[in-house]
């Protein structure tokens, strides 16, 4: 894993990016695997495997949970989604940018966003003089609680 500063891609381009990243590994791409890409790029908050398999249930009925399991898996094995792992709200994914960044969450509903990078080049750098680590990835996660939340809504 390498830290940067990517900006987000179009939804198009990313299913793009899983589709080719995928076939480059010798993966096949199924309707079932191309609609969970889709979900995945498409999704500005950070779903669950269930939630996933929630939305697309309906319009594909052969899809079944353990689909999404194995495509989340094989996606995160190619470095294509970002898994988030909670232990009060489960494993939630980040398709948009699969690549270390931090997370702000809401301690009452369980939203995820992403903010702004600030900074954050700089304050690996830092870490990595005054320990002398190289530094490959990180885990960085803001806890509060939402607007929708605070009744502002
Ligand atoms: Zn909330
Ligand atoms: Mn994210």
């Amino acid at each position: 894993m390498v830290i940067i500063n990517q900006n987000k891609m179009k939804p198009n381009d990313r299913v793009e990016q899983m589709v080719t990243r995928l076939k480059d590994g010798d993966h096949r791409i199924t309707p079932q695997r191309l609609a969970i890409f889709k979900v995945l790029a498409n999704s500005e908050g950070h779903p669950s495997a269930e939630s996933i398999y929630g939305d697309l249930v309906e319009n594909y009925p052969t899809m079944s949970l353990a689909t999404v399991y194995k495509t989340l898996a094989l996606l995160k094995q190619e470095g294509e989604v970002l898994e988030l792992q909670f232990s009060d709200l489960g494993n939630r994914y980040d398709g948009n940018k699969p690549y270390p960044h931090p997370h702000v969450i809401c301690t009452g509903c369980g939203e995820i966003v992403d903010p702004s990078l600030m900074d954050l080049e700089e304050i690996t750098s830092k870490m990595m003089a005054e320990t002398g680590f190289k530094i490959v990835a990180h885990r960085l996660d803001f806890y509060g609680i939402c607007p929708k939340c605070q009744g502002n809504s």
